[in-house]
């Protein structure tokens, strides 16, 4: 395994356990430079993102080099530089351009210019019994921008090919044109916090309404959000009315997200409102076999139908089981068996075990423990009783499912993300120095895994 695969291999990991945001804000353009007897040198874009993995993601990043069997890393340094690449680098452009030469196997986390994932295009997406309707309605949008369904709302699970479908839409129009924004609502919110602060609103509006396209990912992350909600309802409103296409995805419909202006959450829902859900074995066995084909890997269909049967619960583990697997026999330098297969995957399945846990599972258990009322955690109570408990759950939300400062504030009646972030570091401070909170949160962390399996 070169340097190359082995990083690849390694973002496989990384990626199981951060969201898309988090993902690409802070992988884009890293690489091995070096990796040799026990040392790996990482680098990275800029001194910011060097300054992030080494606080936020050491462990994540250390822990991947041992699940893909690099057992004997005991250095990773991170180093600033970047790989020079020309624009007109065959890399970066849209693979679903169908031209033969213009493979990228095993980059998948090359991004156009306009920030698309390469491999995020309807080439590469699987139409099953799921997605069939969503996928209908993307292509029916990609084909008349604007007047087919705007906006387009696509809505399901984490892990379903929603990011997919949209980025997809992104690819097919860059045929034609350059105004193409697509970002998470997150990005979203953080562009119009700093423009505002930045005495810089006027710019934000120019970006934001100058576009052909906007395509928003992820919208649930702007409930709670007011001033953000409504620079985007007139964001909105100016581009429909201009019919410039909106597409925008979600982990739930229009009406079920919390704290999202009314008249917000109508007009996502005027045009067609679609989902996607859990890919049937056949489908999971045709995605494998994309994916085999992306990362140039060969893998016997009956292995294939082996990891299908087994990894059911959505596509992005799916994914990531495949990855493991192939970094497992690349780096053993051996084909693929059925028998090796199924131990490997017994161990990458537990590590999805964590996965059946869920904000409501923690909250659950935290008020269990605690004696609480739900209501009464999630609400604006300052008692102390209540605080800690609170507390507890958003970091545990933070530390067992990864869960983003967001969403975490919102699952707790709408607080904001920087209270979210305070109350982890907070905890993981004191989880060092005080027994019995860190006993206090083993037994809740019991009482989590016994009550979800
Ligand atoms: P979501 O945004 O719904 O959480 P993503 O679009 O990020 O999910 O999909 C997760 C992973 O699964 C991505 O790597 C994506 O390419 C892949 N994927 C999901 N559905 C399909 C599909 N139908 N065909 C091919 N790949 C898929
Ligand atoms: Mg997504």
């Amino acid at each position: 395994m070169n340097n190359e695969q082995l990083w690849q291999a390694i973002l496989g990991e990384v990626e199981l356990n951060l969201s898309r945001a988090n993902f690409t804000t802070w992988f884009k353009q890293t690489f091995i430079s070096s990796c040799e007897n026990d040392k790996v040198i990482i680098c990275v874009p800029s001194g910011f993102a060097k300054t992030w993995l080494e606080k936020k993601y050491h462990q994540e990043i250390s822990n991947a080099f041992k699940n893909v069997g690099q057992i004997n890393i005991k250095e990773i340094i991170y180093k600033v530089e970047t790989r020079k690449v020309n624009p007109n680098d065959k890399n970066l452009k849209d693979i679903n351009t169908n031209n033969k030469e213009d493979e990228t196997p095993n980059k998948p986390f090359i991004l156009n210019r306009f920030g698309l994932n390469t491999h995020y295009t309807f080439n590469n997406f699987i139409v099953g019994k799921n997605n069939e309707l969503a996928h209908a309605a993307c292509q029916a949008v990609a084909a008349n921008p604007g007047h087919a369904y705007n906006p387009l709302f696509i809505y399901g699970d984490v892990g379903l090919g929603k990011t997919h479908l949209l980025q997809g839409i992104g690819h097919e129009l860059a045929k034609r044109t350059n105004k193409i924004l697509y970002v998470s609502s997150e990005k979203f919110t953080n562009d119009y916090i700093n423009a505002v602060r930045g005495g810089q609103a006027k710019e934000f509006k120019e970006r934001y309404r100058n576009v052909d396209i906007l395509l928003i990912d992820d919208i649930q992350f702007m409930g709670g959000k007011d001033g953000t909600q409504e620079e985007f309802f007139h964001t909105f409103n100016e581009l429909h009315q201009a019919n410039k296409q909106i597409v925008i995805s979600s982990d739930r419909q229009p009406k079920a997200i919390p704290a999202l202006e009314k008249r917000l959450s109508s007009r996502l829902e005027w045009g067609m409102i679609v989902d996607v859900s859990l890919p049937d074995l056949e489908t999971r066995i045709a995605i494998l076999e994309t994916k085999c084909r992306e990362k140039n890997y060969k893998m016997e269909e009956n292995i294939l139908a082996y990891i299908a049967s087994h990894v059911q619960n959505n596509v992005r583990e799916l994914e990531g089981a495949l990855t493991r697997l192939i970094a497992f026999y690349e780096f053993n330098n051996t084909q693929p068996t059925i028998d090796a297969t199924k131990n490997v995957l017994s161990g990458i399945l537990s590590s999805f075990q964590t996965k059946s846990t869920t904000p409501k599972t923690i909250i659950d258990a935290v008020a269990k423990f605690f004696d609480i009322n739900i209501k009464e955690l999630i609400g604006a109570s300052r008692k102390k009783e209540t605080v800690l408990p609170r507390q507890i759950i958003m970091f545990l939300m933070r530390k067992e499912i990864n869960s983003s400062y967001p969403s975490i504030g919102q699952e707790l009646g709408g607080r904001d993300h920087t209270t979210a972030m305070h109350a982890f570091n907070k905890i993981a401070k004191e989880i060092k120095e005080d027994e019995r909170l860190k006993q206090t949160i083993d037994s809740i962390k019991q009482l989590l895994y016994n009550s979800c399996q």
